[in-house]
C-alpha cells in the first residue's frame, strides 16, 4: 500500500539530485559514460513504435525533439521514414537530441524539405494541406550547398 509514496519520495528525491548535479560547479567531463557523438550528426530516421522519431546511427538510437511543433510534424512525415538524414541541433541532458535544422541526404548531398503547392505556387511550413487552396502539398526536397 505504501509503495507509490514510496515511489513517489524517491523520485522527488532523484529529482532533488539530478538538480544538485546540475548546480554542482563544473565536474569532470569524463564522469559522463555515454559519450554523445558531435554534431552535426548524420544518421536514419526512424519512428519506433510507442515513441516519437530518432536519429540511428550504427546501432544506437538517439530519440529526437524538435525546436518547433511544424518540425516536430515533419520529422513525423511517414514519407521521411528510413531516410538518412543530417542534424543540427543541441543535446539535451537526458541525451535526446534537439532538432533545429535537418537536411536529407542522398548520394552525400544535403536537401531541406519543404512542403509546396504548385497550384498557388506557396510553400507551407509542415506536412499537410495547402493553406489556400486546402489541397494536398507536395513534399519535395531541395538541394542546398554544403556549409
Ligand atoms: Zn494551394
Amino acid at each position: 500500500m505504501t509503495m507509490p509514496v514510496r515511489r513517489h519520495i524517491w523520485t522527488t528525491i532523484g529529482s532533488c539530485l539530478a538538480t544538485a548535479f546540475l548546480l554542482w560547479p563544473l565536474p569532470a567531463p569524463a564522469a559522463n559514460p555515454t559519450r554523445l557523438p558531435p554534431l552535426p550528426l548524420d544518421g536514419k530516421l526512424l519512428e519506433l513504435p510507442g515513441t516519437g522519431p530518432v536519429l540511428r546511427v550504427k546501432d544506437k538510437d538517439f530519440p529526437l525533439i524538435a525546436r518547433t511543433t511544424w518540425l516536430l510534424h515533419t520529422l513525423q512525415d511517414k514519407r521521411l521514414v528510413n531516410h538518412e538524414i543530417r542534424v543540427e541541433g543541441e543535446w539535451q541532458p537526458d541525451g535526446t537530441l534537439k532538432v533545429n535544422h535537418f537536411y536529407t541526404i542522398h548520394d552525400g548531398k544535403l536537401f531541406r524539405v519543404r512542403y509546396f503547392c504548385e497550384t498557388c505556387n506557396i510553400e507551407a511550413l509542415e506536412p499537410g494541406n495547402c493553406i489556400c487552396c486546402q489541397e494536398p502539398t507536395e513534399m519535395q526536397e531541395i538541394p542546398v550547398a554544403p556549409k
